[in-house]
């Protein structure tokens, strides 16, 4: 008989992991909510299907790692890549993104020279970081303190421009602050500020501008149906609308897992649940930490199409002030505004505008402010209130209430740390020996790409180091 492995939570890291236990182990999977993505949402208003979580698609290829061994993954999983990807706007500048070195190198210039010029180097040097982070850090799990003190890792880590802030790098190859700025929002990506944050995650501009962004006919929330249909194909329990509400410990070991509906027992755990509320689960206090920031998100469904690209940004004028405002738990003044607009591709269906403002990790904060500036921004796009149909807020309590997530905290503990980026919770308990932690807010972080990777590559190691999987 095979032992049964129990993770609790179906994000994409709990999926990512059931699916590589499947042919191993007796996997069960726990849900709270009706349907299985977390995060990755699908939401009606009105006419619309809209994508609540991750609309931004990079890293097709960790995707298809994971789906590869169970069919075609490019066909399971036929990712399209977006030739203009995000429209930024400022006020008298724009920049749209592209992988097209020469054309970003034009429009770079527009805004300065002297940054333009030093695009190619830039590019170069988020390639080196980005190579160097796979190997160092996104292929490696962390089970033990023995991961931690390998001299491999401090080599790698020295090199990856661990004591100098995103903003302070950034200032190396852009003089101008409206290019600094374009580039330092890659640290809202992981919920953290680009005056804060470890340059190392300049590396995420090697996703958007050297790999590409990428969408799915049938939107993100394809990735979380994809993934379902292949766990049921393997035999996977998926138990939905069932909240783990208790563990039964002994012998250092997790044996029991108790719902509402009953107890089952197991063999070994995968929390993929946000890591400050699977401590309380456990019975023990969280550690207090920075959190990462929340969204304060609009669904707006439109009468007729709007000339917007797929990913719009409207910048603030003061990027730092945004930034202290979100650190000190406060929405920003002035906020920039992001929208997503799948329609500028697919052309199909009724058109409707995902509108995100970073909002802190506080539930009980007035979102007037962000309202407003999601009112100022539609204006701005030339959206008239005559054009829309319908609109739905979801501020950052619906995050903490729908996913049980610390103060709606969307990626856990902020990356505005040297320890909150590259000494992230552990892959594995250090007192119980069965326990597992997967998800975006463990090693190696947040974002749909790294949650499935981490999910991925937690599940490869415990394969190899149990491999005794059989009763
Ligand atoms: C508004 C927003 C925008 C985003 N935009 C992007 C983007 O553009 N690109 C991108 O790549 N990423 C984006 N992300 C981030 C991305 O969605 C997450 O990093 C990723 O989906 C997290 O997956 P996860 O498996 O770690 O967690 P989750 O998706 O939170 O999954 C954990 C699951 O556990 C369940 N759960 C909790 N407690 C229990 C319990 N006791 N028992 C059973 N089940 C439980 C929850 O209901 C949840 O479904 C965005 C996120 C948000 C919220």
């Amino acid at each position: 008989m095979k032992k049964r492995a129990i993770i609790i939570g179906g994000g994409l890291g709990g999926m990512a992991a059931a699916l590589t236990l499947s042919r191993h182990y007796d996997v069960h999977i726990f849900e709270k909510n009706a349907w299985l993505g977390g995060k990755m949402q699908s939401i009606q208003v009105g006419e619309h299907q809209f994508d609540y979580g991750p609309n931004t698609l990079t890293m097709p290829r960790y995707f298809w790692e994971l789906v590869a061994p169970f069919g075609d993954a490019k066909k399971l999983l036929p990712f399209k890549k977006l030739d203009n990807a995000t429209k930024h706007q400022w006020g008298e500048h724009e920049v749209t993104f592209t992988t097209n070195r020469h054309n970003m190198q034009q429009q770079l210039a527009a805004i300065d020279p002297v940054s333009a010029a030093n695009y190619p180097a830039f590019l170069e040097e988020v390639t080196r970081l980005f190579k160097l982070s796979e190997k160092a850090f996104l292929t490696k799990t962390f089970f033990s303190i023995k991961d931690y003190v390998k001299p491999s890792l401090l080599y790698h880590l020295v090199q990856a421009h661990p004591f100098e802030t995103l903003d302070t790098f950034l200032a190396r190859y852009f003089p101008h602050p409206t290019v600094r700025q374009l580039f330092g929002r890659f640290a809202t990506y992981i919920g953290s500020s680009p005056y804060a944050s470890p340059a190392t995650f300049a590396m995420i501009a090697y996703f958007e501008l050297v790999d590409g962004t990428y969408y799915l006919d049938g939107g993100a929330t394809t990735i979380a149906r994809v993934l379902e249909e292949l766990l049921l194909e393997q035999g996977v329990h998926i138990h939905i609308n069932e909240q783990i509400e208790k563990l039964a410990m002994a012998n250092n070991e997790v044996t029991f897992c108790e719902t509402a509906k009953g107890q089952y027992s197991a063999d070994m755990i995968i929390s993929d649940i946000d890591y400050a509320v699977a401590q309380t689960l456990l019975g023990r206090q969280p550690r207090t930490y920075e959190l990462s920031t929340s969204a304060y998100v609009e669904l707006i469904t439109l009468k007729e199409p709007v000339p917007l690209h797929y990913h719009n940004v409207l910048f603030s004028d003061d990027y730092k002030a945004e930034f202290q405002f979100l650190r000190n738990s406060q929405l920003a003044n002035e906020a920039t505004v992001y929208s997503c607009y799948p329609y500028a591709a697919t052309k199909e269906g009724h058109p409707g505008l995902f509108v995100l403002v970073n909002a802190p990790a506080k539930t009980a904060l007035s979102m007037k402010k962000a309202q407003q500036q999601v009112n100022e921004a539609l204006t701005r796009w030339g959206i008239n209130t005559s054009q829309i149909e319908a609109r739905k807020q979801l501020p950052p309590s619906y995050i903490a209430e729908t996913f049980h997530v610390m103060q709606g905290a969307i990626y856990g503990q902020a990356s505005n740390s040297l320890r909150g980026s590259f000494f992230r919770p552990a892959n594995k308990d250090s007192r119980l020996k069965n326990v597992y932690f997967v998800g975006g807010t463990v090693h190696p972080g947040g974002g749909s790409p790294i949650v499935v990777k981490g999910g991925y590559e937690v599940a490869k190691r415990i394969i190899v180091e149990n491999n005794n999987c059989i009763k």
